[in-house]
């Protein structure tokens, strides 16, 4: 057995402090309410820097607010290896989404000074703002920012339902830092988070070795042929749009089921004019969200959408209208960072299996600007965004030890290389 096997979290002072964080804020049903920029974000902030400042950090902010929490390597030219989520809530939000990938990383800091364990790099935590975009939206704002997607006036002009800015928000809470975002040095980034689905935990996975995130594209569709009487209309020479639109349902479907499991195809709203009994319906509106892990398929499924959805309004004397109203590519992390990760869950012995992320995390911006991986761990039915979230400690405990023994590798040390080799 390695040295740095036997180096491990302590289960219960990570339960503790997420038990704690959830009393900050807390939500009637036992989860968590701090919307971004609130009073109780502030709270929940300021008691993450108390802690950080506690275990020996130095802390720095952003103009976003996102806020960094250093302990220093041997070697502090090297860019920090930097773990961390968010702390916001959704408004009925549970206690581990973001707040577990924070406090995660806090008790990897935490386990280090425990064992007097000395890094090459300097590690750090990060907690960036306005993740879930409940309060201001789009989500994932600020690592948006981070990463070059948004423009910063544009992401300090967003307003809450009451008119007021992130800016001014930042300002009142005090967290509106003097770094600029996008200068502070990411040399690599790890996020710990629960899964929110329910893929390893029916797998009976303890870890998820997150490769990806899904590309998505989103279409509106409008398909127009003529209203005409449903009893003097013959059936040939029809142009019945919604008889074309389901057609191109069953298109849709089979153009999923060709790449399955990983490729998924919905129609979900549907609006059908004029909507009348005895009309031949002369117009139908409907919506395409496509999704796949690998750009390439993604075009691939997006271009016979196109041409087969065509091909069957010529069929139906129909004219269809397919307008891309969203794309978001898909993302492949990093592949030192993933053999980072899978090093040690094979070093720690956990079963696990590689994912790709259904869900929008900091991690999926950030990795278009520094190398980046996330770690998933099951939550109790997949559920997420919802008071009743939970997860087992030993599997908090779990994913707590792979960050900590990716970061070890990721950030060097001179001291535990000599004892294990
Ligand atoms: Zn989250």
């Amino acid at each position: 057995m390695s040295a740095s096997k036997q180096l491990e979290v302590n289960q219960q002072r990570l339960w503790d402090s997420i038990m704690a964080m959830a009393e900050v804020g807390p939500g009637l049903e036992g989860g968590s309410c701090r919307l971004a920029l609130t009073d109780e974000d502030r709270d929940g902030r300021d008691l993450f820097v108390k802690w950080c400042r506690e275990a020996g950090c130095t802390i720095s902010i952003d103009d976003m607010g996102n806020i960094f929490a250093r302990r220093e390597g041997t070697d502090n030219t090297l860019p920090p290896i930097v773990a961390g989520s968010h702390l916001d809530t959704q408004p009925h939000g549970g206690k581990f989404d973001g707040i577990y990938g924070v406090l995660c990383a806090l008790e990897v800091i935490r386990t280090l000074n425990d064992f007097d364990v000395q890094t090459t790099a300097p590690t750090e935590i990060v907690v960036w703002t306005n993740e879930e975009g409940s309060r201001f939206s789009p989500a994932m704002i600020s690592s948006g920012v981070y990463a070059g997607l948004f423009e910063k006036p544009y992401a300090w002009s967003r307003t809450d339902n009451n008119g007021l800015t992130l800016l001014d928000e930042l300002k009142r809470i005090n967290y509106l830092g003097d770094e600029a975002c996008g200068e502070h040095q990411i040399g690599a980034l790890l996020e710990a988070h629960i899964e929110q689905g329910p893929i390893l935990e029916g797998k009976e996975k303890t870890i998820g070795i997150v490769v990806g995130a899904q590309g998505v594209r989103w279409y509106d569709v409008t398909v127009k042929g003529r209203d005409s009487h449903a009893g003097s209309t013959p059936m040939p020479g029809r142009r019945d749009a919604l008889v074309a639109s389901g057609e191109m349902i069953g298109i849709l479907q089979t153009l999923a089921l060709d790449h399955a499991p990983d490729g998924v195809c919905t129609v979900g709203e549907m609006h059908v004019k004029p909507n009348s009994r005895n009309t031949i319906p002369g117009e139908v509106f409907f919506t395409i969200d496509v999704r796949h892990p690998d750009g390439d398929v993604l075009d691939s499924m997006a271009g016979q959408l196109l041409r087969n959805c065509a091909a069957c309004a010529d069929r139906h004397g129909v004219e269809v209208d397919i307008k891309e109203i969203w794309h978001n590519p898909p993302v492949q992390f990093d592949p030192g960072c993933i053999g980072a990760v899978s090093e040690a869950v094979e070093v720690l012995g956990y079963s696990r299996m590689e994912i790709v992320s259904g869900a929008g995390h900091d991690a999926c911006q950030i990795c278009r600007v520094a190398p980046t991986s996330m770690i998933f761990v099951p939550c109790a039915g997949g559920l997420s965004h919802n008071e009743h979230e939970s997860a087992e400690p030993k599997d908090l405990e779990a994913g707590g030890n792979v960050l900590l023994h990716a970061m070890l590798k990721l950030a060097g040390s001179s001291s535990l290389d000599r004892s294990s080799s």
